[in-house]
Order: C-alpha cells, then sequence, then structure tokens
C-alpha cells in the first residue's frame, strides 16, 4: 500500500469525524488513485541540450517523443539540474535526492543512499529487481552508495558497458524480458559522446536515435502484460549542455543556463495527459517520486514529491 493511499484513508477518517464534510482545508487534497503493482523506468538520455530538445519549437530531433509519448503525460518545462551538470552527479542527483558534486570518472559514490537501495532494503527484493543499464563503465559509482546502512547488498544490477545506445536498448529489454524489475534506469550515452564531438549533424542525429528508442521502450512496456498500465516512465537527462552565449553545444559542466536546464516528461497510469508544470522542479524531486510512486520512504533526500504530475484523484466527495 502505498504512502498516497495511506494518506487517502487519513483524509476518509479525519472527514468521517468532523462535522464538516468534507473538511474545508482538506477537499482539495490530491492523492493518486493505487496502482496494484507499480514498476518504474527512467529513460536518462546523456545530455541533450533542452533547446535543441524539448525546447524547440520544432521538436525535430524528438519527433517520436512529441508526437507519440508527450500527449500521454506531464512534461516539467522548468526542471533544473542545479548541482554539477556532469554525467556521474547527474544520474546521482536523482537517484539520491540529494546535490552530488562526485569525481565524473566514477572514483566516487554519494554518501547518501540511492533509489535502488531504499527499494532493495524497504521491500527486500532481489539485485534483479533494481537495474541499471548504460554505455559508461563509470556509472558504477551510481549503482549504490557508501552508506553504512545501505550499500553493496542493496545495491543495483548494473550493466553499463554498452558500446551503443543500440545496444543499451537490447540490454534494457532483454533485462526487463527476463526479470521483470521493478526499478530501472536506462541510459543512453552515446548521445553525450556524438556531443562532445562537436559535430552538430552527428550530435543531433543520436538524439534522433534515443528519441525513437524512448517511442519504443514506451510502446514494449505497454504490451508486456508484467508492465502495462501499472508502469511510471521518466524520460530525462543526466546534464544539459552550454548555451550558445557559454560555449555552445559541444560541452557542458558549468552553471549556465544551457547545462542546468534539462528535460522532463512522466509518463504512466494516473499521470495527467497532456499537461504542463511550469513550477520549478529539480533532479533531487526525482528520488521523492519514485519512492512514492513504489512505496518506500527516502529519509535524506531534500527533493519533493512532485505531486502535480499525478491526477487527483476521487475522493467521492463533491465530485
Ligand atoms: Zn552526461
Ligand atoms: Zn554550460
Amino acid at each position: 500500500m502505498t504512502r498516497r493511499i495511506l494518506l487517502l484513508i487519513a483524509i476518509v477518517v479525519l472527514a468521517c469525524q468532523t462535522d464538516e464534510f468534507p473538511p474545508a482545508e482538506q477537499a482539495n487534497q490530491s492523492v493518486v488513485r493505487d496502482v496494484p503493482d507499480p514498476k518504474v523506468v527512467i529513460f536518462v538520455m546523456d545530455g541533450p541540450r533542452y533547446q535543441d530538445s524539448f525546447g524547440d519549437p520544432s521538436h525535430v530531433h524528438v519527433e517520436d517523443i512529441w508526437t507519440q509519448l508527450r500527449p500521454l503525460g506531464t512534461i516539467c518545462s522548468n526542471f533544473r539540474n542545479s548541482s554539477l551538470t556532469m554525467t556521474v552527479s547527474g544520474h546521482a542527483n536523482m537517484l539520491t535526492g540529494v546535490w552530488q558534486y562526485l569525481n565524473n570518472e566514477g572514483l566516487e559514490r554519494p554518501q547518501q543512499p540511492t533509489l535502488f537501495e531504499y527499494y532493495r532494503k524497504a521491500t527486500g527484493a532481489p539485485q534483479t529487481d533494481a537495474v541499471l543499464v548504460g554505455g559508461k563503465p563509470k556509472l558504477g559509482a551510481c549503482a549504490y552508495s557508501t552508506h553504512p546502512a545501505y550499500g553493496a547488498a542493496y545495491g543495483a544490477l548494473a550493466d553499463i558497458s554498452n558500446p551503443t545506445d543500440l545496444a543499451t536498448y537490447d540490454r534494457l529489454i532483454n533485462l526487463l524480458d527476463t526479470n521483470a524489475p521493478r526499478l530501472v534506469v536506462a541510459s543512453f550515452s552515446q548521445l553525450d559522446q556524438k556531443g562532445h564531438t562537436g559535430v552538430w549533424s552527428q550530435y543531433v542525429r543520436q538524439m534522433e536515435i534515443v528519441d525513437s528508442l524512448a517511442a519504443l521502450t514506451w510502446n514494449y512496456l505497454q504490451s508486456d502484460p508484467d508492465y502495462s498500465n501499472q508502469t511510471y516512465m521518466f524520460i530525462t537527462a543526466d546534464h544539459g549542455r552550454h548555451d550558445d552565449a557559454h560555449g555552445g553545444f559541444q560541452n557542458h559542466g558549468d552553471t549556465c543556463w544551457g547545462c542546468q536546464q534539462v528535460i522532463f516528461l512522466a509518463l504512466g497510469p494516473d499521470v495527467r495527459q497532456n499537461y504542463e508544470v511550469t513550477n520549478l522542479h529539480t533532479q533531487r524531486d526525482v528520488c521523492t517520486t519514485v519512492g512514492e510512486i513504489l512505496g518506500f520512504e527516502t529519509p535524506y533526500t531534500n527533493g519533493f514529491a512532485m505531486d502535480e504530475i499525478f491526477n487527483p484523484i476521487s475522493t467521492g466527495i463533491d465530485d
């Protein structure tokens, strides 16, 4: 039973104990309807610049996401990485809910628990149920933290040396098909590598490939009985890339708008369709929100639950 449902029960119980029904201050409380066996897939595009992707009015390099998936979900158009806009920290921000400033060669692990550890410790789930797949071996630093109460015993099954984004996708589908993991982070690294070449045509071509893989992943999830109608997918990024006033798309890593502004689209059974959230959210909120969806506590995070992305539930009161 998720925290959201417990909250709903608490509201109903409280409502029944008062003369006023519903209590005015609680009548507009938003909670989410139950999903019996929720799963989460975080689809990370490594380093797409916002202005070249979700922020491009033509959306020509993210056409599949924009035409097929965006109408099904909620975008956050003010979503930030406000720490180190590098790969390891960007992933660790989302996984720990704490701003991270980690060595970007993978030599340093976060000190706070990752989502994989929270999930496995809270539920007793096996390693095969918490998966990190990608194309950069240094992502292994994000598979588990150094926190003494958590750590390697609760870490992810990490498969992070895939040579191409197509190989990462194939491995992702293979893992979904084999073990039906409930918590998955898939990181598409080749996009960033193409960006670093400084060759615009290679960078946007790779973005178009990853865009198609995002749509294929969602379609796969909806075709698989283990996942259909009970899976939340977030399409997001670890960081952006320099805006044109700060060096352009080739590199990233500072605090410019281009590096900090990150794409975010949420899909799932009770996510609002064709909706846009303009309030500021940050990568830290991913940890908190995933904890809420899967029903476990994330006590070391500094993030906030992204409640606006979900449909308000009917309480049966004053509908
Ligand atoms: Zn990156
Ligand atoms: Zn920058």
